[in-house]
């Protein structure tokens, strides 16, 4: 059975104490025997933040290369000295604002992998590319650039979030959800095997919230939520969990 995974990334959001709180009112979370919770936190908390959580830990970036002169940045194994069990590659914010590339991303893609570290590779569209309808071939492009490269795919999760549903309040609706979530599925399929495809999770980000989460959830390739926003508040984070 595929692991079921609820991400919250809490992007550049709360300080130390505000964070400490929210790990303590999620540790008050049981989730069931098949289910991940992942928190991803600013770099500057995740020891924190790792030392204190039940759950998940990761970070939202890291740079590829193992140590060196790479100002304001933090290597693969200080993040797991850091107590950090899951890394993010690929996130939109990450490849639009700070202009990591497929190149680049295939790189830390494989210093997750040197190092043994399960990370969710992140993939979407943006809106010019749905509404010309392109937007399979889009992502599918983005992981054959950047993730099929690897002959074993047991260490990465897939996260598809449209670029135009993250932090607008516009959620893909299921069927779009559904349809991409089943096309990612038949690429694993015919770049590995139907056996590894049926294995890896693929999760669903975009505005998903407490009143979204249930019916994106139930679509059979769904497998769970990487969730910004609503990650940010402890019972709508619960609610999310819940909802799976
Ligand atoms: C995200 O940034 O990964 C995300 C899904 O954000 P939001 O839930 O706020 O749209």
């Amino acid at each position: 059975m595929r692991k079921k995974i609820v991400a919250g990334n809490w992007k550049m959001n709360l300080n130390l104490n505000e964070a400490k709180l929210l790990t303590e009112q999620l540790n008050n979370i049981e989730p069931k025997l098949e289910l991940e919770v992942h928190l991803y936190p600013s770099a500057l908390l995740v020891a924190n933040v790792a030392q204190l959580s039940k759950h998940i830990v990761g970070v939202q970036n890291f740079h590829p290369e193992e140590k060196g002169a790479f100002t304001g940045e933090n290597s693969i194994q200080q993040a797991i000295s850091s107590g950090v069990k899951s890394v993010l590659i690929g996130h939109s914010e990450r490849r639009q604002l700070f202009n990591e590339d497929d190149g680049f991303l295939k790189r830390k893609v494989d210093a997750a992998v040197a190092n043994k570290l399960p990370f969710i590779f992140c993939c979407g569209e943006p809106l010019e590319v749905r509404e010309g309808e392109t937007h399979v071939d889009f992502v599918v492009n983005q992981l054959k650039n950047a993730l099929f490269h690897l002959t074993d795919l047991s260490l990465a999760t897939i996260a598809y979030e449209p670029i135009w549903a993250i932090g607008t309040g516009r959620t893909a609706a299921v069927e779009q959800a559904e349809e991409m979530h089943a096309e990612i599925r038949k690429a694993i399929t015919e770049n590995y095997s139907e056996e590894i495809a049926e294995k890896v999770s693929i999760l669903y980000g975009g505005s998903c919230n407490e009143s979204n989460a249930k019916d994106l959830f139930a679509c059979p390739n769904v497998d769970g939520g990487l969730i910004g926003g609503a990650s940010l508040k402890a019972e709508s984070f619960a609610q999310i969990i819940a909802a799976i």
